[in-house]
């Protein structure tokens, strides 16, 4: 029985489009044929590496890890947590609208991005304080995450997590979950909205290159170390969790095989169909990594 037949028979829950069984197959044995030295992974961080839900509980992103506190007050008073969640109703339904063109939603999602940073600008935030928020905060890599990231640090195989939410935020919470990922390393890479802090600590702003759900692939990564080093590795797996983390390798030229792994969060039939066109494989309401993991211990 080949891999894919084995994930397939054992997760009900792990969907491969008909037409793509074949193509998949190939994919993954010309990756398994060609190796770790050939290999390179890029993955979404928020509800990809990390948790969804746990126990009917929603987790939150890196946005939220500021945005769901209750003691942040902007300079009239009010709580970052209000403005923030206005903001997110007025610009969350048009990012999941599935009858907007992406070109007409992408001013309304840099408008909403923008709104967001300058919340975290007038909030007076430091360098201190987000630490104290990430490590409070219940935000929660999926079960495996871990042992993914190491076994890939181990064989210097690179990995760039590329993220529309905060970079920040995910350098201070593997600081705390996976101390061995280092930024901007030898085979760890990030590629994010970071902050820009004065020499006390002080968020000022952010960086200009604003990068929000539907931008990823015009994020060029040339001018990046991590461009480097994935020169002589041809083959990619993606993992993300949303239609427009595919853009994520839309930069990346003379790539040879990409295997695509969606994760579908709060799945419906009709989303299913659409993400199976998407992704080669696609995991439905999974909060761990096993079936990525299964995959690269092959390879
Ligand atoms: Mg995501």
């Amino acid at each position: 029985m080949s891999l894919i037949e084995q994930i397939l028979n054992q997760n009900p829950h792990v969907h491969i489009h008909d037409d793509k069984r074949v193509y998949v197959e190939e994919i993954i044995h010309s990756l398994i044929k060609d190796g770790r030295n050939m290999l390179h992974v890029v993955a979404d961080f928020d509800f990809t590496l990390t948790m969804y839900e746990k126990n009917g509980v929603r987790l939150p992103s890196t946005f939220g890890v500021i945005e769901s506190s209750d003691i942040i007050k902007l300079p009239d008073g009010s709580l970052l947590r209000d403005k923030s969640e206005q903001l997110r109703l007025k610009y969350h339904p048009i990012e999941i609208d599935v009858h907007m063109d992406v070109n007409e939603k992408i001013p309304y999602m840099i408008e909403w991005w923008r709104s967001a940073q300058n919340l975290f600008v007038l909030s007076n935030l430091n360098k201190s304080f987000l630490h104290e928020l990430v490590f409070q905060s219940n935000m929660e890599l999926k079960k495996g995450v871990r042992e993914f990231i190491l076994d890939l640090l181990t064989s210097e195989t690179p990995i760039l997590i590329f993220s529309a939410g905060l970079g920040d935020i995910i350098e201070i919470f593997f600081e705390k979950e996976i101390p061995e990922f280092k930024h901007n390393h030898k085979a760890s890479h990030i590629v994010s909205n970071f902050i820009r802090y004065d020499t006390d600590g002080k968020l000022l702003t952010f960086n200009d290159k604003l990068i929000h759900s539907f931008n990823k692939n015009e994020h060029e990564i040339h001018d990046t170390s991590y461009f480097q080093t994935i020169l002589n590795r041809p083959n990619v797996i993606l993992l993300g969790d949303t239609l427009g983390d595919i853009g994520m390798i839309g930069g990346m030229k003379n790539l040879k095989q990409i295997l695509k792994i969606g994760y579908l969060n709060h799945s419906t039939p009709a989303k299913l169909e659409v993400y199976k066109n998407v992704y080669d494989i696609v995991i439905c309401d999974d909060q761990t990594f096993d079936v990525p993991n299964r995959i690269l211990k092959e390879i």
